[in-house]
């Protein structure tokens, strides 16, 4: 620790720290004093010295500091870090134990900016993703192995974010054994293998995690199209809740192989399932052309907008595969449909959604609203924490 090491906001800037928001843009920094090397901890100030927080600093990112906390007497040391890795645990427990497969650490939401730190069977996958979090990776490590035992730690800092954050992409080993190739695990009494180590993100989607188990609801004798199928999430709950014949729709032939490996694996007839390796944009314009439909369609697709400039885009793409998948429709037939991307709030989500089972020419309904997992936890004095919205459509 560099206890020299200061930054001062410009006027008024300290407003949404004192509301415990964790990002310091570069715009709001008046000056830093001291030489700070990335993830360093530096003292916050507003502009008439009055302290505000410890934080990270992030020297190349635009978000060029995240508050460690607000608290001017507890340090940013190791045991700092036990801490919150404890606390982040037991809010999981008590929220009914861990489950086999679990998000244990949110970052920002679970008051440890950049860190993500999944859960699958006896195995940790973790994310650093600030510089932050990767300066204290190994004292972060070893409070993992103290406070879960794991077999095994694997990191997937494999996103593009670390480069905004000056930080190479890396990926290997952390501590203790290596996970297999593949890593069974247990949701909701259904099986699932999942390639932590070249899967999207940790390996699989957690976050729908809650919504898999709300499909069941809906599926009994309906033929379900699963767009944007990845490894078969929803296609397994489907089969298994009597779904009578399921498509997956997806471009990657290895999340395809695996949705066909885990309807096996829960001893699911196979001849009820069929994948098409295709881009769904194109793929649910022939189905229109050929006149297929379907009485349930799955839309879950990766996120469209990364950032402002692209909201117009993002908005214009999920408005064409909403419309196309409501005329695909069977009357009575229900669309449960994603966005993941945190810019498109669940207000513009459904307007979009809206816009779309008009232009279909279809009357739709909303019978449920769904939501990210709810270990995926959301702070409050962070919102942009909320990114999975999704609305369950019923059509005329
Ligand atoms: N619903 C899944 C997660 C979907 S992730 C689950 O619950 O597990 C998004 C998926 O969309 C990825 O598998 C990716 O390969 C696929 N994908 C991305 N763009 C696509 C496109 N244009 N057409 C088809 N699949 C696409």
């Amino acid at each position: 620790m560099n206890p020299s090491l200061k930054a001062k906001l410009k006027p008024g800037k300290e407003r949404s720290l004192l509301r415990r928001h964790p990002w310091i843009f570069s715009g709001a920094v008046a000056s830093i004093s001291g030489q700070g090397a990335p993830g360093d901890t530096i003292r916050v100030l507003d502009t008439n010295g009055r302290f505000l927080g410890w934080a990270a600093l992030s020297p190349h990112s635009q978000i060029r500091m995240r508050v460690w906390g607000f608290d001017e007497k507890e340090e940013i040391r190791p045991d700092f870090f036990f801490r919150r890795i404890e606390a982040a645990v037991a809010k999981r427990k008590r929220a009914g134990g861990l489950a086999c497969a679990c998000r244990l650490i949110n970052a920002e939401a679970d008051l440890l900016p950049g860190l993500i730190v999944d859960k699958y069977g006896d195995y940790l996958v973790t994310q650093f993703l600030s510089a932050g979090v990767e300066r204290w990776k190994e004292v972060i490590v070893k409070g993992l192995c103290a406070v879960l035992q794991p077999r095994g730690v694997y990191e997937r800092s494999d996103e593009r974010v670390r480069l905004k954050e000056g930080l190479s992409l890396q990926t290997g080993l952390l501590a203790g054994e290596g996970p297999p190739e593949l890593i069974q695990i247990e949701e909701h009494g259904h099986r699932f293998w999942v390639d932590v180590r070249r899967g999207h993100k940790t390996g699989f989607y957690l976050d729908q995690a809650e919504n898999r188990r709300i499909l069941a609801e809906y599926v009994q004798n309906r033929c379900v199209l699963n767009c944007f199928s990845y490894t078969g999430g929803f296609s397994v709950v489907a089969l298994a809740a009597g779904a009578s014949h399921v498509v997956n729709l997806d471009t990657s032939e290895d999340a395809l192989k695996l949705a066909l490996k885990n309807v096996a694996l829960n001893g699911l007839p196979l001849e009820r399932v069929e994948n098409r390796r295709e881009d769904v944009f194109v793929a649910l314009r022939g189905m229109r052309d050929r006149g297929e439909t379907f009485d349930l369609i799955l839309l879950d697709p990766p996120k469209f907008a990364e950032n402002q400039q692209q909201l117009v885009r993002a908005s214009r793409g999920y408005k064409d595969i909403n419309l196309l998948a409501f005329k695909l429709l069977r009357p009575g037939g229900l669309l449960v449909t994603f966005s993941c991307s945190g810019l498109v709030g669940p207000e513009l989500f459904q307007k979009i959604v809206a816009d779309a089972a008009l232009d279909a020419q279809r009357n739709a309904w909303i019978k449920r609203r769904l939501w990210q997992a709810s270990d995926h936890a959301v702070l409050l004095s962070f919102p942009e924490g909320l990114y999975l919205k999704g609305l369950v459509c019923e059509v005329e």
